[in-house]
């Protein structure tokens, strides 16, 4: 018998996503983020234009940052239709 395997993974660290909620805020960034050309993305929410995937999330961000808290709700609490 292997002793190492008894043990058990311990917690994992608190963050202040959870995985579950990280993916809602990169689908929220994915639907709100329009690529147009190679270097060339649109923030849907207010028509601003950006050189990077990375520069619209920050803007998301900082300039609508209902839409992350939003997209967060949304995953803590079940959806009941
Ligand atoms: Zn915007």
């Amino acid at each position: 018998m292997d002793a190492r395997h008894k043990k058990r993974l311990e917690s994992p660290p608190t963050r202040a996503l959870s995985e579950s909620q990280e993916r809602a805020v990169q689908d929220m960034y994915n639907a709100n983020i329009m690529q147009l050309g190679d270097s060339k993305f649109q923030c849907f929410l207010c028509g601003k234009l950006f050189k990077g995937f990375e520069f619209v999330a920050k803007h998301i961000l900082n300039r609508h940052p209902e839409k992350v808290t939003q997209a967060k709700e949304e995953v803590r609490r079940p959806t009941f239709t």
